[in-house]
């Protein structure tokens, strides 16, 4: 069942930077999609067109079936089912304490109180953030603003997940926990989207890969099938750990 789709999508920045050319992609409700690409592939610039944030200069996106619509009200709705965690926690973090932070966003959906309360509380057992949830944001590590800007999304209860290079400058011990949780989140039914350009990650992690380059989609597919195609993945400018030249 597709919930996502891409259709055609172009952009390009103000100054002139082609970041997307006719980018199509299908995500199906509760897989795991890895989006593999070097850096400036465009990741960061098509997860910005998933919930709205940036509007493409042609093309369009779909979500259920229904092309979006760029009203504030629809987009309002959009960003309840379309969660990202960006890759710089700090864009995702301004409130005066973590458990602020994280009640922002259902508390904003106009939940009542004892619905926002126990959304949080969740959250903060899913990202092991509960001793810390009276700290003021600021003086957390990085990690622990990683982990808090992740509980935020989840208190929205949003149908798919979007991870923005989501272990890049975590210590191996907390990616292994980030691990465990998409797979947890996984198992609840979420459809994650998960860009990265760690070729092992996404091999070992992914249902389904799409491998970026330079604003284009170069494959899309079975992981298994893509990496037997070598010449696609060093095409894409990735190194690949276990390939001796
Ligand atoms: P990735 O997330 O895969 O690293 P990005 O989506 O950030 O890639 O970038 C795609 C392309 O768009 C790159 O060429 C990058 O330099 C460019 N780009 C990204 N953000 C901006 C911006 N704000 N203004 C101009 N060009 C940008
Ligand atoms: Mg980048
Ligand atoms: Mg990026």
């Amino acid at each position: 069942e597709l919930i996502l789709e891409t259709v055609d999508l172009e952009y390009s920045y103000p100054d002139g930077t082609s970041a997307l050319r006719k980018v199509n992609l299908q995500v199906q409700k509760g897989e795991k999609l890895a989006i593999l690409g070097s850096n400036g592939a465009g990741k960061s610039t098509l997860f910005m067109h998933f919930n709205g944030i940036y509007r493409p200069d042609s093309g369009f996106i779909k979500y259920q079936g229904q092309g979006i619509s760029y009203k504030k009200k629809d987009l309002t709705d959009l960003r309840k089912k379309v969660g990202i965690v960006f890759q710089d926690p700090d864009s995702q973090l301004f409130s005066a304490s973590v458990w602020q932070d994280i009640s922002f966003g259902p508390l904003n959906l106009g939940l009542s109180e004892e619905v926002v309360t126990q959304r949080v509380k969740q959250a903060l057992l899913d990202t092991e953030t509960t001793d810390i949830e009276d700290k003021p944001t600021h003086l957390l590590s990085y990690g622990q603003k990683k982990r808090v800007s992740i509980a935020g999304v989840l208190a929205m209860e949003p149908e798919i997940i979007i991870f923005d290079e989501p272990t890049a400058g975590m210590d191996p011990r907390h990616a292994q926990e980030f691990m465990q949780l998409l797979e947890k989140l996984s198992d609840e039914g979420k459809t994650i989207i998960l860009s990265t350009h760690d070729v092992d990650l996404a091999y070992s992690w992914s249902n389904r890969l799409a491998i970026m380059y330079r604003g284009e989609i170069l494959a899309h597919g079975l992981p298994g099938e893509l990496f037997s195609r070598t010449e696609i993945v060093k095409r894409a400018d990735l190194t690949i750990p276990w390939l001796i030249e």
